[in-house]
């Protein structure tokens, strides 16, 4: 019986052991990937709900292994954060998307509203590491990207009774004129009170919330949470960005409760950096 001996049943499990024998092959493969340029990255418009305008994109890592093809962040990151590969990569993206943002600079000027920005998952490991700070500066330097066209985003879970040490480096780069976002918002436990202490000037809800959007009509008790958190968001300085919009009457709706920007598979998957010039393209000419 599968209640019996939970062990056995696991090792008789043949997927389970290939899963278990992949997670570790994954491990002991992530230093070289990163040696041998297996990681790249898409990148996922986001879209200003007032007018439809892409204001940016968020850089989305994947590793495309030569024995399992394309896999996601979600199979190698937390393997990443495991190892402390998560700095050298998360370096990596960072200096990647910027170049990615001078170049769409280049192609499109700084537009009316400013250049596009570029949002970048920081892990939880990477802001204890100490040399965070010193190398946003030098990769912002090196590209000749200003620091606002940046937009560090960094889970709400990670923030979670964060003490001054955690948010020492956040203030820094805060104060430099990096954005701070808090990914995953609504997702934790939220304190709200607590927004007020973090250097965050973004939040961004999570699918979660968008999910509950979904059927029609939405459910008015979800709408008025989002209602409140648009409002009190607001109200310390906060622009709101939504994630995982797929449908249009989804947009709608956020941009009737006040959100600032969104993000999904409605306006775009993730993709190479050319379908952004595509849609940011479609957008300059109208
Ligand atoms: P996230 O930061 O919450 O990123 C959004 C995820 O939602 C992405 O999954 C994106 O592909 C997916 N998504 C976007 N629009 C929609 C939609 O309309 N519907 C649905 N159902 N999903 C949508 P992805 O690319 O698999 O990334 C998963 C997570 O991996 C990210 O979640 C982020 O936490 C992490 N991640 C990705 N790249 C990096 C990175 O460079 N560094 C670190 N530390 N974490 C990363
Ligand atoms: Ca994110
Ligand atoms: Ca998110
Ligand atoms: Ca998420």
């Amino acid at each position: 019986a599968k209640s019996a001996g939970g062990n056995r049943f696991e090792l008789a499990d043949p997927e389970a052991d290939a899963r278990t024998i992949t997670r570790h092959g994954l491990t002991t493969a992530l230093p070289a990937a990163l040696d041998r340029g297996e990681f790249f990255i898409e990148y996922q418009p986001l879209v200003r709900l007032g007018d439809g305008s892409v204001r940016g994109a968020e850089a989305l890592v994947r590793w495309l292994h030569p024995q399992h093809g394309v896999l996601g962040p979600d199979r190698f990151i937390p393997l990443a954060e495991h190892t402390g590969l998560i700095v050298p990569l998360g370096r990596w993206v960072m200096e990647q998307s910027v170049r990615q943002a001078r170049e769409w600079r280049e192609r499109y000027g700084d537009g009316t509203e400013g250049p596009l920005r570029i949002n970048v998952n920081l892990s939880p490991c990477q802001l204890t590491h100490p040399g965070l700070v010193q190398e946003t500066v030098d990769i912002l330097e090196r590209t000749g990207v200003a620091p606002d066209a940046l937009c560090l985003e960094v889970t709400e879970s990670a923030l979670i009774g964060a003490d001054d040490d955690l948010l020492k480096p956040l203030r820094r780069l805060a104060e430099m004129g990096v954005d701070i976002a808090l990914d995953d918002f609504g997702t934790g436990y939220s304190n709200l009170a607590n927004l007020r202490r973090l250097p965050v000037s973004v939040l961004k809800l999570d699918r979660s919330f968008t999910q509950g959007m979904q059927q029609f009509p939405a459910d008015p008790v979800d709408l008025k949470i989002v209602e409140g958190i648009v409002a009190l968001a607001h109200s310390l300085d906060l622009a709101v960005t939504v994630e995982g919009v797929e449908t249009g009457a989804q947009a709608e709706q956020l941009r009737t409760l006040g959100c600032d920007t969104a993000q999904g598979w409605y306006y775009a998957r993730p993709g190479p950096p050319d379908r952004l010039h595509e849609l940011a393209l479609a957008d300059a000419t109208g």
